[in-house]
C-alpha cells in the first residue's frame, strides 16, 4: 500500500496483521496437534489390534506350536523386523534344556541358511546364550548391537547374515518356562519400554495356551501310565503292542516279543511286611527290570539288531515287555534269563533283605495276530512256568493254547454245575481186613459234566484248586456225606458205626475258618463227629507245619478224626509226624499195587506199618485189586483195604446195598 493515509489506518491494517499472525499460528498449531493425536490414535489402535488378533490366536490354538507360528508372524509384521525363531523347553524335569522348535518366520528378507542351521543344530542349557538367559530370568531380553562376537549368540553367523539387533522374550507358564521367543532386525535398535510390555504380552497370551497343553499332556500321561511306577500301563502299552505288529507285519518281519512278568513272591511280602513294603517292592522291582533291560541291550550278541522295547505295568505284580527287532525266540529268551539272574540280588525293603524271583512268559507274535492275543499267550507261558515252580521263563506254544482252552472251558462248566447240583458223592467203602466187614466209606465226588458224561475228579480237582472253585465244591461234598452217614447211622445201626472219610483240598486246608465252617456243617447235617474222618495229604500237612499242627489240633478238639492221605510219597519228617493228631494213616496205592512184584514194596509197607503202630494209628491200604493183595496185606497184620478188589466207588443206592448185603464179611 502506497500513498498517503491516515495513522490511524497503519494502526488497524498492524492490528489486522498480528491477528492474522496469531491465527494462522493458532491454526498451524491446531492442526500440528489434530495430526499428532491422529496419529498417536492410529498407533493405539494398531497396538490394540495386534493384541486382539494374539490373544484371540491363544484362545483359539490348538497345540502351543501353532500358536507360536502365529505370533512370530504378528510380531515381525507388527515390528516390520526381518526374522522370528522360537525355542521349547525339553529335556527332563530335572535338566532341562532348550532346543529348536524348528519354527521360523522370515518376512521380505531371505532366511539366512547359515544362521538358522547354526541355530538348530544348538542346544542351551538355563543361563546359557540368549535362550538360556531368557529362561532362567524369565524376563524380556534386547541386544541393541549384534557385532561379530555377541557373547550370547553363539552364533557368528548371525552377524554374518546381515542381523544387527535382536531381542527375546519368555514364555512362562506356571512355575516353568515353556519356550523363549527370538527376533531379529537388520537395523541396530535401542530398547522401547513400550515395546517391551507389548511383547511380553505376547509371551503371557502364548504361556497361556502352553499351560492348556501341559495340563492336556499330563491328562493323557496320567492316562496312559502307572502312578505308582510312572511305567506306561496296560492302555499304553497295547496300543504300543498293537502299532508294532502293524509295523511289523507292513515290513514282512515278526521279530516281536512279548514277556509277561510276574513277581513269585510279592503276596508274601505284602501280607507280612504291608501295603508299604509291597509298594517299595514293586518300584525296586520295575527298576531292576529297566536296569536289565538297559544291560540286556549293551550286551546283545553282535549279530542281532536290538530294536526297541517298551516296559509297562500291567496290575499289582505283573510287568510286560515288549521287544521289537529281536532276532526271534534266543534272544527273548536271553532277556528272560537275564532279568531272572538280577532278580537272584535281593530287594532292601526297610530294614530287610527280600528275595523276589519272577515268572516269566515268552510269546513271539506270529501272523495276524492281535496284541491282546499274544499277551494273551506271553501270560500263559507265565503260569505254566509258575506252575513249574516260578523262578523261571517258559516259551508259549500251540499246546499249551489248546490246554488253556480246555481249562477255561471246564471251570466255566464247573461253575454252573455247582448251581445246578451237577455234582455227586460216591462211596468206596473201607474194609475191616480182619473181619471183612465194612468200617466206612470214603466219599469221593464225580461231575456229571452235561454231554460229557461223568467226570472223575482228576480231570477237575485241579483246575478247581487253581480257581478257588474247590471251596465251595469241598464244603458241599462234606455237607451231602455227612448228610448220607446220618441216614446210614439210623438205617444200618452197628456196634462200630460206619465212619466217613472226606478229602480236604489244600485251598480248603488254607481257609482262615475252616474249623469253624466244619463246625456248622457238622451241628447242621446231626452226624456223630467221631464218625467223620478228615483226610489230608502228606504234602498238605508237612508244607506249613506250624500251621497244619493248629488248624488240626482246632478240627481234633471239633471230635473229627483226622487221616493222612497217600502216604508214602510225600517226604514226612518223623519227627515231626509224630505232633500230628491224626488217627488214621493211608499207604498210598502205588505201593500196594506193587507188593507182589517188589520186595522193596513188601519192605515199605511193614515199615510204615510198623510206625502207624508206634504212634498209634491205624493203617488203610489203598488200593488192593486183587485176592492176592489182600492176602499179602492180612498177613503183614493191616487194618483196613480199600480197593477195587472190594468195590469201586460207587453211587449212594449201590453203597446201601453193600452195607444190606455184607459181601465181604467171613463170619
Ligand atoms: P484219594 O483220596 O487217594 O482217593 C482214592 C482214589 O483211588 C479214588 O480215585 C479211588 O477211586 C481210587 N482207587 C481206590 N481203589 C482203587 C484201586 O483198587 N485201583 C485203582 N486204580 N484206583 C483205586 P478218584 O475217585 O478218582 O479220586 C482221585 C483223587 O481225587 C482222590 O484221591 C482225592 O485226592 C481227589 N478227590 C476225590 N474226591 C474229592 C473231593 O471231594 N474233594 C477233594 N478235595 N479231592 C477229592
Ligand atoms: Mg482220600
Ligand atoms: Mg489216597
Amino acid at each position: 500500500m502506497t500513498g498517503f493515509h491516515p495513522p490511524e489506518f497503519d494502526n488497524q491494517l498492524q492490528h489486522l496483521q498480528k491477528t492474522i499472525d496469531r491465527e494462522r499460528l493458532a491454526r498451524i498449531e491446531a492442526e500440528a496437534s489434530a495430526n499428532r493425536s491422529h496419529r498417536e490414535l492410529t498407533v493405539c489402535k494398531r497396538e490394540l489390534l495386534f493384541m486382539e488378533s494374539v490373544a484371540a490366536a491363544a484362545n483359539q490354538a490348538e497345540s502351543l506350536r501353532e500358536a507360536i507360528q502365529f505370533a512370530l508372524e504378528q510380531v515381525c509384521t507388527y515390528l516390520d523386523w526381518p526374522l522370528g525363531h522360537a525355542w521349547l523347553r525339553s529335556g527332563p524335569a530335572s535338566s532341562p534344556h532348550l532346543s529348536s522348535s524348528t519354527l521360523w518366520h522370515s518376512a521380505g528378507f531371505a532366511a539366512p541358511t547359515a544362521f538358522c542351521q547354526a541355530t538348530e543344530s544348538q542346544r542351551y542349557a538355563p543361563g546359557q546364550g540368549l535362550p538360556g538367559k531368557v529362561y532362567t530370568s524369565r524376563h524380556p531380553l534386547w541386544i541393541a548391537r549384534i557385532h561379530d562376537n555377541e557373547p550370547l549368540l553363539a552364533q557368528r553367523q548371525a552377524a554374518d547374515s546381515g542381523l544387527r539387533s535382536g531381542f527375546a522374550l519368555p514364555v512362562p507358564a506356571g512355575e516353568e518356562v515353556a519356550a523363549v521367543l527370538e527376533f531379529f532386525n537388520t537395523e541396530p535398535g535401542e530398547p522401547e519400554a513400550g515395546l517391551i510390555s507389548l511383547l511380553s504380552f505376547v509371551g503371557m497370551q502364548l504361556g497361556r495356551v502352553a499351560e492348556r497343553q501341559m495340563a492336556r499332556d499330563r491328562a493323557i500321561h496320567d492316562a496312559f501310565h502307572d502312578s505308582l511306577t510312572l511305567l506306561p500301563n496296560r492302555a499304553l502299552f497295547l496300543d504300543r503292542l498293537n502299532r508294532a505288529l502293524l509295523r511289523s507285519l507292513r515290513d514282512g518281519d515278526d521279530n516281536l516279543a512279548v514277556l509277561f512278568i510276574d513277581a513269585d513272591r510279592f503276596k508274601i511280602v505284602n501280607d507280612s511286611l504291608g501295603h508299604l513294603a509291597g509298594d517299595s517292592l514293586i518300584r525296586q522291582l520295575a527298576q531292576r527290570l529297566q536296569q536289565a533291560l538297559l544291560s540286556a541291550g549293551e550286551n546283545a550278541p553282535q549279530d542281532t539288531a536290538w530294536g526297541e522295547q517298551t516296559l509297562a505295568r500291567l496290575g499289582s505284580d505283573e510287568f510286560a515287555i515288549l521287544l521289537e527287532n529281536i532276532g526271534g525266540a534266543t534272544e527273548a529268551v536271553r532277556v528272560a534269563e537275564h532279568i531272572l539272574g538280577l532278580l537272584q540280588n535281593t530287594f532292601a525293603i526297610g530294614s530287610q533283605d527280600v528275595y523276589c524271583s519272577a515268572s516269566i512268559g515268552i510269546a513271539l507274535a506270529a501272523e495276524h495276530q492281535a496284541a491282546d492275543e499274544l499277551l494273551r499267550d506271553a501270560d500263559l507261558a507265565m503260569h505254566r512256568a509258575k506252575r513249574l515252580g516260578g523262578a523261571r521263563w517258559d516259551l508259549f506254544d500251540q499246546a499249551m493254547h489248546a490246554s488253556a482252552f480246555q481249562r477255561m472251558s471246564v471251570e466255566s462248566d464247573m461253575r454252573k454245575s455247582l448251581l445246578e447240583n451237577r455234582f455227586v458223592v460216591h462211596y468206596q467203602p473201607v474194609v475191616d481186613l480182619r473181619s471183612g466187614r465194612i468200617s466206612g466209606f470214603e466219599a469221593l465226588v464225580r461231575w456229571n459234566r452235561y454231554d460229557k458224561g461223568l467226570v472223575f475228579p482228576n480231570d477237575f480237582i485241579p483246575i478247581a484248586e487253581d480257581t478257588g472253585l474247590i471251596i465251595p465244591l469241598d464244603l458241599w461234598v462234606m455237607r451231602e456225606a455227612c448228610r448220607t452217614l446220618t441216614a446210614w447211622h439210623r438205617d444200618f445201626p452197628h456196634e462200630q458205626p460206619l465212619t466217613i472219610s472226606i478229602n480236604l483240598s489244600t485251598r480248603l486246608f488254607s481257609l482262615a475258618n475252616l474249623a469253624e465252617q466244619v463246625g456248622e456243617i457238622l451241628a447242621s447235617t446231626g452226624v456223630n463227629p467221631a464218625c467223620v474222618r478228615l483226610e489230608i495229604t502228606e504234602t498238605m500237612a508237612m508244607s506249613d507245619a506250624n500251621r497244619a499242627l493248629q488248624l488240626l489240633t482246632e478240627l481234633r478238639a471239633l471230635g473229627v478224626q483226622l487221616s493222612i492221605d497217600d502216604f508214602g510219597t510225600g517226604y514226612s519228617s518223623l519227627n515231626y509226624l509224630h505232633r500230628i493228631p491224626a488217627n488214621v494213616l493211608k499207604i498210598d496205592r502205588s505201593f500196594v499195587s506193587q507188593m507182589h512184584e517188589s520186595e522193596e514194596c513188601m519192605q515199605i509197607i511193614r515199615t510204615i506199618m510198623m510206625l502207624a503202630r508206634n504212634l498209634g494209628m491205624k493203617v488203610v491200604a489203598e488200593g488192593p485189586e486183587t485176592a492176592d493183595h489182600v492176602e499179602r496185606l492180612i498177613g503183614l497184620d493191616c487194618d483196613f483195604g480199600q480197593g477195587y478188589f472190594f468195590s469201586r466207588p460207587v453211587a449212594e443206592p449201590a453203597a446201601r446195598h453193600l452195607l444190606e448185603t455184607a459181601p465181604f464179611a467171613r463170619t
